[in-house]
Parts: C-alpha cells; structure tokens; sequence
C-alpha cells in the first residue's frame, strides 16, 4: 500500500483536529499538531516553548524557522514512514515550500491537501464555546458537545478550561493570519494538482464519511 501523506487546511475551529483524530484511527498514522507540539513545549517551559509562546498568546504565527525544524524533527520519526497527518502545518506558503523539499529530499511526496471549509461567523460560534480539558486535553463545546457534568472533563473529571487563544478577540486575529497567510496554501496546492475541499459545516460523521471516500478515490487514482 502507498503511503498516505495528508495535510488538514482550514481555519481555526474548522474541526480539523476532529478529523485528524479519526483518521489516525482509519489509518494507523500519525496525527500531527503543530499546535499541539508547542502547547506541550511552553507546558513542558522548555527553550522552544518560552519562544512560541509570546506569538500563540497573540494569535500570531511562531516564526517559521522554528516550527520547520519542529516538524522536520517529527516526520523523521519511525511512526510517519507509512504516512502522517498534519494539522496546523504548514501554515505559511514558506513553511510548504519547505515541507515540500524535505519531502522530495526523501523521495517522498504530499498525497492531498484537504481543506475544510467554514465561514468565520460559524467558526466564532465554536470557538467561543470550545472547552479544553486541563490534564488530557480532549475538547468539548458548552453547546454542541457538552461534557456530562458541567466545567469537569467525561474522561477523567479534570478542570476544563478555555484556551488563551480561543478568547474572542484573539480569535479574531488568528482568523486573520488565517486569511493573510495561509489561504494563499489553497492556491499553492490547487496549483499542484492536491487540493481537495470538504464542507465542514456538515456533522463530524459526515465530515469523516467524505473524507474517507475521497483518500479512497485518491488511492485508487494511486493504483492506476
Ligand atoms: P492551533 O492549535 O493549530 O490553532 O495552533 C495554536 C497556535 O500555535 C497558533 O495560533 C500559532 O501561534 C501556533 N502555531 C501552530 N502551528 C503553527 C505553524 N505551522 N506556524 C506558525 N505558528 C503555528
């Protein structure tokens, strides 16, 4: 079986990191946040994280230099060499103009980007809603997805908070920067002949159900 090279496009709140996490399951690859990783680095306080931190505060963009080498690091890892998932990244057209040398680099390449397309107002919706358990990190929304007893997490009854960054008026900004610098990543990949759009709008089941019938597609395409 080829490998499977997925990158998830969309702005923040599109429920990317949803998909990513069925997908990995499907698959059996990595699922890759950049946002992630450097949540854990400022939690950890180590040198990178003390660095991210003062642009993820803002809703700006960590300098590329620093989230290119992050993920360089990481799909080098054993567990990417069937394939890899990546959420957040890239997020610039300079951080896939890197990617796409370290993939050929390894005579590898980028399977499809996957965009999944929601309109600010919806996004604002679910974001402010969005609460994030303090130990494990799973995600609920006071409305679309609650948590059984209210501010404690299902799993393991940990606080839930909201991030920094999903506060309304930085939200606003990161939606922004989405704007600015990483839709111009949909031409990029349109332009390669990658690009392939979802309405995530839709319910996450439905969402899934298209995604899964579109890597399909693309492998069968592969095979040919
Ligand atoms: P996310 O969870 O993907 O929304 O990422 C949270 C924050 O981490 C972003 O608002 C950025 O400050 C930072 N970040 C994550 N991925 C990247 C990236 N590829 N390039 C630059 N900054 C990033």
């Amino acid at each position: 079986m080829s490998e499977l090279n997925l990158i998830l496009i969309g702005p923040p709140g599109a429920g990317k990191g949803t998909q990513a996490d069925r997908l990995q399951d499907d698959f059996r690859i990595p699922f890759i946040s950049t946002g992630d990783m450097l949540r854990q680095n400022v939690k950890d306080g180590t040198e990178l994280g003390k660095r991210a931190k003062q642009y993820m505060d803002a809703g700006g963009l960590v300098p590329d230099e620093v989230i290119v080498a992050m993920v360089a690091d990481r799909l080098h890892r054993p567990d990417a060499e069937d394939g890899f998932i990546l959420d957040g990244f890239p997020r610039t057209v300079a951080q896939a103009q890197a990617l796409d040398q370290q993939m050929k680099a390894a005579g590898r390449h980028i399977t499809a980007a996957l965009l999944v397309d929601v309109p600010d107002e919806e996004i604002i919706k679910r974001i402010s809603g969005r609460r994030v358990c303090v130990k494990s990190g799973h995600t609920y929304h006071v409305e679309f997805d609650p948590p059984k007893n209210d501010s404690v997490c299902d799993e393991d009854g940990s606080r839930l908070v909201q991030r920094d960054d999903d506060k309304p008026e930085v939200v606003r900004n990161r939606l922004e920067v989405y704007s600015e610098k990483t839709a111009p990543l949909i031409d990029y990949y349109d332009d390669q002949g990658l690009m392939r759009r979802v309405d995530g709008t839709r319910s996450p089941a439905e969402v899934h159900d298209h995604i899964r019938a579109m890597i399909a597609t693309l492998r069968m395409e592969d095979d040919v």
